[in-house]
């Protein structure tokens, strides 16, 4: 089985019945880029890798010169390069930010972006310069409130204007969803980007109030909790309420569980974004999904107590 999805690896998938869902490579670094055969695109690209084990932040030309070499190794397909996502587990003591007593909940992902507007307009407009020779699409990652998306989307406008050379043709914007309030508020985002891409990795650790990474609370922590599901249905139903297409990605680790690919695609999820060494597995198990079936799966999933007998479900 393996070896066939192997060799299907380049096909795009689609459901039994012809549900188009897209499988993409979740990447941080160029190797990763290179080792994501047969992803459609690369649904997350964390940028970090770029920022970690430095003293300094890297510039506008070092940045550029980084995300150019992924989306050349990706060769046409395209790139989500996801901006700067430390704070909470991630420090940078370049940055030197202030001790917080519960990094997980403090100043973040796109909240640290907008209270350092220098690294975010430099990390655009290395983004944006890539976009005009790429198919590239730009995710702010940990929005919580509407308030903040504009901000961003005003950066990128402000870094549009500072490369000069107009609106890239090809540039699309989304953000993660990963705080549970921006999944029950999917339907205020969705008119402001094209794509809405949930992290279950955070999502579950704040649905849930369990810390990721923390082996204590493992069992508890499962992406599979009814709770976690609910807000995955809940960011479709906002998504589908906009005037323009909006596409619903899972890019936590949730989705390269190949038993989990029926449910996440029967909750109208329609691109999977995954290790590089999933992409042909996954690929392979949305060929098996029947979708009639894949939604009375996640009907009675959300009607599960727990994971466990999520996991049950799934077989
Ligand atoms: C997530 O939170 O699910 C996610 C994909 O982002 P990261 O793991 O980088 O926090
Ligand atoms: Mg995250």
């Amino acid at each position: 089985r393996r070896d066939d999805a192997l060799h299907r690896a380049h096909e795009p998938a689609a459901t039994r019945d012809g549900t188009a869902v897209l499988v993409g490579a979740n990447v941080g670094s160029a190797g990763d880029a290179r080792a994501a055969v047969g992803a459609d695109l690369a649904g997350l690209v964390r940028t970090e890798f770029c920022f970690l084990d430095r003293d300094s932040a890297p510039d506008v030309d070092e940045q550029e010169a980084a995300y150019r070499a992924i989306a050349e190794a990706l060769d046409g397909r395209r790139v989500t390069l996801r901006t700067l996502d430390v704070g909470g587990d991630k420090p940078l003591d370049y940055l030197s930010m202030p001790r917080e007593a519960n990094p997980f909940l403090g100043v973040r992902g796109l909240r640290l972006a907008l209270a350092r507007p220098g690294l975010l307009a430099d990390q655009l407009r290395a983004i944006v310069r890539v976009a005009h020779d790429h198919p590239v699409d730009v995710m702010f990652p940990m929005v919580t409130a509407v308030d903040e998306l504009v901000a961003a989307r005003r950066a990128l406008d402000d870094a549009v204007e500072a490369v000069g050379r107009g609106r890239p043709a090809g540039l699309r914007v989304g953000i993660m969803v990963e705080v549970p309030a921006a999944a029950l508020k999917a339907a205020a985002f969705a008119p402001l980007v094209d794509f809405l891409s949930i992290g279950t990795n955070d999502l579950t650790q704040y649905a849930l109030a369990a810390e990721r990474g923390n082996e204590e609370l493992a069992a508890l922590a499962d992406a599979l909790d009814p709770g976690v599901l609910a807000l995955v249905a809940a960011t479709v139903e906002g998504a589908a309420r906009a005037d323009h297409d909006v596409l619903v990605a899972v890019c936590g680790e949730l989705a390269g569980d190949e038993r989990a690919a029926a449910l996440l695609i029967g909750l109208g999820v329609r691109e999977l974004s995954v290790a590089p060494a999933a992409v042909a597995t996954v690929k392979q198990a949305v060929r098996e999904v029947d979708l009639g079936r894949a939604r009375d799966l996640a009907t009675a999933a959300l009607a599960c107590p727990d994971a466990p007998s999520v996991r049950a479900l799934l077989g």
